[in-house]
């Protein structure tokens, strides 16, 4: 993008405070992007680069099937499951990084009903994530509604609606639209003061703020390794489960490396101990290690430091729209308090699509979610203030041009059909 105007000094010296200032350089970054979107697609590290050379040439090309013994390729998933577990604030033995986010939900919130006798009913919210609604709807389908019944509230409705009918209180921390943030621990102690479960999906929390997984009690959770861990597309997620449910709990999905011993080839299934059990089949090796270098950026990160620093980058963003007369167009969904919020901006403007089109054009890597909303995600590793002062610029001259409203990205917004939930690139 054109980068012709100087950045303001007050800008440049917010920079020039950053503790951060110097972690962006281990980020392999393109040129000439300011990239806003790690909320959904974590970029590159030189780390996770590395890790998947190593794990290629070093471990796979020499070792062959000696890499399983040699590498410890079978340890992987508990391995970086146990470096997930700093971040979420979990103590050893109850994180493994394997799967998809989809199906550890699956994994866990069968296990979480497995654990409730004379209970059977999920209590989430409308606007969660339609993934983690899919599975709950898919669990009831396998179930039957006489063990499985779903209770899909309103966000204003949830608090009054956990009582002593829920078995399993399912939700998303962070609402992947708005950004708005429930309080992990308020809802978990009202939950369990009702005898309910709690699963929490932490796909837009781990690595973008601390948690304390562990202090507030929760029972299961789940998170995506691709967005702010940066593991890459498509990366193993995590799941977490508290070691006081290991002995009674059930997860459905039996297959080997979930077997106490796998390499007996036993007829029967039988499940391991610990978080273990929560493994299916073989590792994903190459995905984890590349999210096992990726994860490495994180050994140094006081992550109470990175929350303040994603505020003040939220701050700043919202002072500088504010500040334009033209960009009063754009509204904030986004909570203005800080502690309602996760680590991104979300705005509605009825040309949504086109602009966002248009700011990825200029080489502001934005993303788009129907029908209205433009998301900003705020990384703070790697994004400095003075990205957000010219992504800012650039929404201002694409909003007073107007170019949003040429015929070109109209017509796209009309055949954009059923990818219109995608990223537009
Ligand atoms: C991104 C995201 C997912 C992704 O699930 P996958 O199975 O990894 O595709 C799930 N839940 C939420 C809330 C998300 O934001």
């Amino acid at each position: 993008m054109k980068q012709t105007i100087p950045v303001p000094a007050a800008i440049a010296e917010l920079d020039h405070q950053d503790s951060f200032a110097g972690k962006r350089s281990e980020f392999r970054l393109p040129a000439d992007t300011i990239y806003l979107n790690g909320n959904s697609l974590g970029p590159l590290t030189f780390a996770a680069q590395e890790r998947l050379v190593e794990a290629c040439k070093q471990e796979w090309r020499q070792d062959l099937i000696g890499g399983w013994n040699k590498h410890g390729w079978l340890d992987l998933p508990i391995q970086v499951g146990e470096k997930i577990a700093r971040l979420i604030g979990a103590k050893t033995g109850q994180t493994v990084a394997c799967d998809s986010t989809s199906l550890n939900l699956f994994k866990v919130l069968s296990a979480a009903l497995s654990l409730q006798s004379g209970r059977t009913t999920v209590l989430t919210q409308e606007e969660n994530f339609p993934t983690d609604l899919y599975i709950a709807q898919g669990m009831r389908d396998l179930l039957g509604e006489h063990h499985c019944k779903l209770k899909n509230v309103q966000a204003q409705e949830l608090s009054d609606s956990i009582d002593e009918s829920i078995a399993v209180l399912m939700l998303t921390q962070v609402d992947f639209r708005s950004g708005y943030k429930h309080d992990i621990e308020i809802l978990t102690k009202k939950a369990h003061e009702v005898g309910a479960l709690v699963v929490w999906d932490l796909a837009h929390s781990a690595g973008a703020f601390p948690l304390d997984l562990d202090k507030w009690q929760v029972d299961f959770a789940v998170g995506c390794g691709y967005k702010y861990l940066n593991g890459g597309p498509g990366a193993p997620a995590f799941l977490y489960a508290a070691e006081r449910h290991h002995k009674l709990l059930r997860q459905p999905l039996y297959g080997w490396m979930g077997h106490a011993q796998p390499f007996l080839f036993e007829r029967n299934y039988v499940a391991a101990s610990g978080v273990q059990k929560f493994s299916v089949g073989t590792p994903n090796v190459l995905s984890l290690a590349a999210l096992q270098g990726a994860l490495s950026v994180f050994d140094n990160v006081d992550l109470h430091a990175l929350r303040e620093k994603s505020n003040r980058l939220a701050a700043t963003f919202m002072r500088l729209m504010s500040d334009v007369e033209s960009l009063q167009c754009m509204n904030l969904i986004s909570p203005i308090d800080a502690a309602q919020r996760g680590s991104q901006l979300s705005y509605t403007h009825p040309y949504a699509y086109a602009v966002t089109r248009v700011l990825i054009e200029q080489g502001v890597v934005v993303d788009y979610r129907a029908p209205d909303c433009i998301r900003f995600g705020l990384t703070p590793l790697y994004t400095r203030y003075m990205d957000i002062w010219r992504a800012v610029e650039a929404l201002k001259e694409v909003i007073e041009s107007r170019r949003f409203e040429r015929a070109q990205y109209q017509a796209d917004y009309q055949n954009a059909g059923s990818k219109l939930r995608i990223t537009v690139t």
